[in-house]
C-alpha cells in the first residue's frame, strides 16, 4: 500500500495537533510516510511542532516528521496539503468581530462584516500556498478548510479554475453528528441531500442506509430542542455561546419548517438577537484564546517539559475524521458520499451555476462531483442569490482593489442595516486591516 505524504499549512494552528492524532489513528486505512508543518509564525508553530515530534516518535517512530517556515522545504514531495490557516490570526479575529459590534452589527469570524474582513485577508495568503504547492509538487491535492471558505472558494474558482483545491467544511459533519444523536442511529449510516452556500444551507432529506426517512423525526425534535442533545453536551467540551447556537436552530426552523436548516443562519436570520446576546468587549475570540488555544497550547507546551506525550495530553480532533474520508477518496478513488464546496454547474437547478454551493458530491481521484439537489423554493433562492453576490463582490473588490465594491459587499449582508452604516464599518475595518488588505481606490 502507498504511504503518503502530508504537509499541514497553518502548522501552528489549534487544530494541528487534533488533525495529526486522528492521522495517526488512521494509519491503517491511510498510510502515512511523512508528515510536515508549515506556517509564517515561526515561534507559534515551533511550540506546536516540538510537542508532535515527541508525540510521533512514540506512536509511528517510522513517520518523518518536520516543521519549516520554508516554502520550498514545506512543499516538496507532499501528496496532500491539509491547509487550516488564519490570516491575521486571533487577533485580528478579534477586530473582525468587535468593529461591526460597534455599530450594532453582528460581529462574527465568518458571517457579515467580519467575515468579509476576513475574506479580504485570506484570498492572497490562500492563492500563495496555492502557488507554492503547484509549484513545489504539482500533483498535490490541497484540501482547504480555511475560513472563510465560501469566499476563499470564490476566489479558487476565479483565480485559480484549474488548481487541485477542494474546499470543505466540518460545520455540516458536526451538526449531521448531532442529528445521528437524535435518531439514534452512527453518522456514517446517514445519507442526506442539502443545498446551500458555506455556513448558509438547509438539509432536505435524511435517511438511514435501509432508506428510513429520518426526516419527520429530525423536524420534530429539532422544532423543539434545535440541534441540542444531552449526549452532545455530555460528551463534547462545547462552549456555552455553543450550546446557545445549537438552541437557536429551532427558531431557524421556524422560517421554513421543511427542511433543517445550518445553525450559522441564526446570523443572517435573527442579527437583532445575535447582537443582543453578544458582549462587544468579549467575543467568540476572546472565548477561544481562554479556551481552546490555551488548553492546545498548554498541553504542547506540557509535553515538550515532561519528554513525553505518554500522559495523553493531545486529544483526537473527531472532526478531523472527514479531513482523513477526504484524503482517502482522492487517494483510493473511494467515491465516498460528502459535502463539498464546488461550482454549482447546474447542480442546484434554479441557481447561478458559476456560484460556489455547498451539495453532496462524490469524491473520487478527480474530486469531487456534484450530485444534483434540483430546485430549491423561493425564500432560500433569494436568501442565497443576496449572500452569494456578497461573496462574488469581495472577491472582485480584492481583485480589483475596489472601494466601491467592498462597500456594495457590505450594504448587500443581510446583516447590515443601511448603506450609511456599511461605509462606517468598512471605514474603520480598512484601518485595523491595512497591513492586510490590498490598497483600496
Ligand atoms: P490559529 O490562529 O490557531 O491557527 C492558524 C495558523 O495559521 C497560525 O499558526 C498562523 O500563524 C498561521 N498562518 C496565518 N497565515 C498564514 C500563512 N499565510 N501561511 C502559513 N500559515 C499562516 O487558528 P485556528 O482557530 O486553529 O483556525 C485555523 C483555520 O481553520 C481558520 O481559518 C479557521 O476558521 C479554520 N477552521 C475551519 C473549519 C472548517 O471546517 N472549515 C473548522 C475549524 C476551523
Amino acid at each position: 500500500m502507498k504511504k503518503y505524504s502530508i504537509l499541514i499549512a497553518g502548522g501552528g494552528s489549534t487544530y494541528t495537533p487534533g488533525i495529526v492524532m486522528m492521522l495517526l489513528d488512521n494509519l491503517e486505512r491511510f498510510p502515512i510516510r511523512s508528515i510536515r508543518l508549515y506556517d509564517n509564525d515561526e515561534k507559534r508553530q515551533e511550540i506546536i511542532g516540538r510537542a508532535l515530534a515527541i508525540t510521533i516518535k512514540e506512536v509511528a517512530p517510522s513517520i518523518s516528521f518536520s516543521y519549516t517556515i520554508d516554502p520550498e522545504t514545506a512543499f516538496t514531495d507532499v501528496d496532500f496539503c491539509m491547509a487550516h490557516i488564519r490570516s491575521g490570526k486571533y487577533e485580528m479575529r478579534e477586530k473582525d468581530e468587535k468593529i461591526p459590534l460597534k455599530y450594532g452589527v453582528v460581529g462574527q469570524e465568518t458571517c457579515g462584516p467580519g467575515g468579509i474582513a476576513y475574506g479580504m485577508r485570506s484570498i492572497g495568503d490562500m492563492l500563495e500556498l496555492i502557488d507554492f504547492m503547484e509549484k513545489y509538487s504539482p500533483n498535490c491535492w490541497m484540501l482547504n478548510y480555511s475560513n472563510p471558505a465560501s469566499i476563499v472558494a470564490e476566489a479558487c474558482r476565479v483565480l485559480r479554475p484549474n488548481s487541485k483545491v477542494l474546499n470543505i467544511c466540518d460545520m455540516p459533519v458536526g451538526t449531521l453528528r448531532r442529528m445521528a444523536y437524535i435518531v439514534n442511529r452512527e453518522p456514517k449510516d446517514l445519507e442526506v441531500k442539502y443545498f446551500g452556500l458555506n455556513h448558509f444551507g438547509w438539509w432536505t432529506s435524511v435517511k438511514d442506509k435501509d432508506g428510513t426517512d429520518l426526516m419527520e423525526e429530525l423536524l420534530a425534535y429539532i422544532s423543539e430542542n434545535g440541534y441540542l442533545t444531552q449526549k452532545a453536551v455530555e460528551t463534547q467540551h462545547m462552549d456555552a455561546s455553543w450550546q446557545e447556537t445549537h438552541k437557536k436552530a429551532k427558531d431557524i426552523l421556524a422560517t421554513d419548517p421543511a427542511y433543517l436548516p445550518n445553525t450559522y443562519l441564526k446570523y443572517y436570520l435573527y442579527p437583532d438577537y445575535v447582537v443582543k446576546h453578544s458582549n462587544p468587549n468579549y467575543t467568540r475570540a476572546n472565548e477561544v484564546m481562554a479556551g481552546r488555544e490555551k488548553h492546545v497550547f498548554d498541553a504542547a507546551k506540557a509535553i515538550i517539559e515532561a519528554g513525553t506525550a505518554k500522559s495523553g495530553e493531545f486529544d483526537i480532533d473527531n472532526h478531523a475524521l472527514f479531513i482523513v474520508d477526504l484524503a482517502r477518496a482522492i487517494a483510493y478513488n473511494t467515491h465516498e458520499r460528502m459535502l463539498c464546496i464546488v461550482e454549482n454547474k447546474g447542480a442546484i437547478s434554479n441557481f447561478d451555476p458559476y456560484a460556489m454551493v455547498e451539495v453532496p458530491c462524490i469524491v473520487g481521484s478527480n474530486g469531487p462531483e456534484p450530485l444534483v439537489q434540483g430546485e430549491i423554493p423561493l425564500f432560500e433562492k433569494g436568501l442565497m442569490e443576496q449572500q452569494v453576490a456578497v461573496e462574488k463582490l469581495v472577491v472582485q473588490a480584492w481583485i480589483e482593489k475596489s472601494y466601491q465594491k467592498l462597500w456594495q459587499a457590505l450594504i448587500l449582508s443581510k446583516t447590515v442595516p443601511s448603506a450609511s452604516v456599511a461605509k462606517q464599518i468598512l471605514d474603520d475595518l480598512i484601518e485595523a486591516n491595512k497591513d492586510y488588505w490590498p490598497e483600496l481606490n
